[in-house]
C-alpha cells in the first residue's frame, strides 16, 4: 500500500470505491447525504492532483438486477453540486462499452460515477472475473468504503489481486477510521475504558471478549446488563434477560477477573412498569427490581459511578447505549455518559464511539464534536472492534 497523501494522481485515472448507499426518498431526494460529503476529501485531491476520479459504490439491496429505485442516476446531479459544479458523467452500466468508453475518454479533473455494483450479483460474490472488468477501468484502487469493509465483495477486496500493491491506496475516509480504530485497538494509553451497551450480550460477546486483553476497565450498561445481574442470583423483575447466556455472563466476569479488568456494571436502574414512554417509572438497585418492573436506563449512582470513571480514562471506546435512549424518560443515562466521554476528551483523553446506536445518540444529543472519533462503519466497526481482520482493510495492506 501506498500512502494517499503521499501520491500525486497526476494523469492517473483513479478507480474509488465509495460508500453512496444514502437514502432516498420516493421522488428519489437524497434525505442523508452525510455518506457522501465524507468521500469528498479523497475524491477533491485525486482532481486537484490532475487526476480523473472512477467513483463505484452500491446502494441499496436490489434483488434482481437493474431496479430504477437503486439507481446510482439519482445522485449525480448532487454529487455535481457538492464537488463544486464538476460536471459528473454517469455510466449506466457499472462494466461493459459505456463503462469502458467513458473511462478511457475520462479527462483529468473529470468525475465518472458507475451504475450499482449490485445490478450483478458478482458483486457480493466477490466474483473474479467480474471484479477484473472493473479493475481495468482505472490506473489505481482507491479504497474509501469503510462501511463495506467488512464485506470480500468484488470491488471492495477481490479487485485489490488485479492493481500492484504500490497501487492501492486507503482513501481519507478509510484512512481516518483504521487510525482511530487501530489508536483504540493497539495504542491505547492507559486506563482505557470500553463503555458496552446496548440490548443483547449475544451481539456484544466477541467484542467483550476481545476487550479483555486490551482494556482496563469495561462498562456494561443498558439492557444487557440485567443478564449478568441475573448471572449473579439477582432479581430482575421484568428486565431484558437472555436466559441462554447466564452462562456466558458468568464466564465472562471469571475471565475478567482472572485477568484484572475492571468491569462496572450499574448499581441502580431506572425501571418502568412497561416498556413505553408513558410508562411510571421509579428507581431501585439494578439487583432488586420488583416484579412487574423493568431497567430501563441506568440510575443516578450508576452514573456518578460511571462519569468518575470515564474522567480517570486516557483512552474510550464507546458502544451500545445506557438505556432507551429513544424515549424522553430512559434517556438520562446515555446522555450522562456522552457527557462524561465529551469531559474526558477535552481533559485529553481520546474518545472513539463507533457502531449503530451509540452513533446515533451522539448525534442525537448534539455531542458528535466534543469526541475525538465518530466512527460512520457500524458493522465494520463492530468487526473490527471483535478483533477480526476487515477483507477491504486486508486487501490493500496486502
Ligand atoms: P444495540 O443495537 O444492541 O446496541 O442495542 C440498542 C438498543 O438497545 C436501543 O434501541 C435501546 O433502546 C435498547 N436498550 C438499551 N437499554 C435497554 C434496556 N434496559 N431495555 C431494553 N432495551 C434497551
Amino acid at each position: 500500500m501506498s500512502k494517499f497523501s503521499d501520491h500525486n494522481f497526476k494523469d492517473q485515472k483513479a478507480l474509488i470505491r465509495v460508500d453512496f448507499n444514502v437514502p432516498l426518498d420516493a421522488a428519489y431526494n437524497i434525505t442523508d447525504d452525510n455518506r457522501m460529503r465524507a468521500t469528498l476529501p479523497t475524491i477533491k485531491k485525486i482532481l486537484a492532483d490532475g487526476g480523473s476520479a472512477i467513483l463505484m459504490s452500491h446502494l441499496g439491496r436490489p434483488k434482481d438486477g437493474p431496479t430504477e429505485k437503486y439507481s446510482l442516476k439519482h445522485l449525480v446531479k448532487h454529487l455535481s453540486d457538492l464537488l463544486g459544479g464538476v460536471t459528473v458523467k454517469f455510466a449506466d452500466d457499472c462494466i461493459g462499452t459505456s463503462a469502458t468508453e467513458l473511462a478511457a475518454s475520462l479527462q483529468p479533473g473529470e468525475v465518472l460515477l458507475l451504475e450499482n455494483l449490485r445490478f450483478y450479483k458478482q458483486e457480493e460474490k466477490g466474483d473474479e472475473a467480474f471484479a477484473e472488468k472493473l479493475s481495468k477501468l482505472g490506473d489505481v484502487w482507491v479504497n474509501d468504503a469503510f462501511g463495506t469493509a467488512h464485506r470480500a465483495h468484488a470491488s471492495t477486496a477481490v479487485i485489490a489481486k488485479y492493481f500492484a500493491k504500490e497501487n492501492r491506496f486507503f482513501g481519507f475516509v478509510m484512512e481516518g477510521e483504521v487510525t482511530a480504530a487501530e489508536k483504540v485497538l493497539h495504542k491505547s494509553e492507559k486506563p482505557f475504558m470500553a463503555i458496552i451497551g446496548g440490548a443483547k450480550v449475544s451481539d456484544k460477546i466477541l467484542i467483550i471478549e476481545n476487550l479483555l486483553e486490551r482494556a482496563t476497565d469495561i462498562i456494561i450498561g443498558g439492557g444487557m446488563a440485567y443478564t449478568f445481574f441475573k448471572a449473579q442470583g439477582g432479581n430482575i423483575g421484568n428486565s431484558l434477560c437472555e436466559i441462554d447466556r447466564l452462562e456466558t455472563a458468568k464466564e465472562l466476569l471469571l475471565k475478567a477477573e482472572a485477568k484484572g479488568v475492571c468491569i462496572h456494571l450499574p448499581s441502580d436502574s431506572i425501571i418502568a412498569d412497561k416498556f413505553a414512554a408513558d410508562a411510571n417509572t421509579s428507581s431501585a438497585p439494578s439487583n432488586s427490581i420488583p416484579d412487574g418492573w423493568m431497567g430501563l436506563d441506568i440510575g443516578p449512582n450508576a452514573v456518578e459511578q460511571f462519569t468518575n470513571a470515564i474522567k480517570r480514562s486516557k483512552t474510550i471506546l464507546w458502544n451500545g447505549p445506557m438505556g432507551v435512549f429513544e424515549m424522553d424518560k430512559f434517556q438520562h443515562g446515555t446522555k450522562a455518559i456522552a457527557t462524561a466521554v465529551a469531559e474526558a476528551t477535552a481533559l485529553g483523553a481520546f474518545s472513539l464511539v463507533g457502531g449503530g446506536d451509540s452513533v446515533a445518540a451522539v448525534n442525537q444529543f448534539g455531542f458528535a464534536d466534543k469526541v475525538s472519533y465518530v466512527s460512520t462503519g457500524g458493522g465494520a466497526m463492530l468487526e473490527y472492534f471483535e478483533g477480526k481482520v476487515l477483507p477491504g482493510i486486508a486487501a490493500v495492506n496486502e
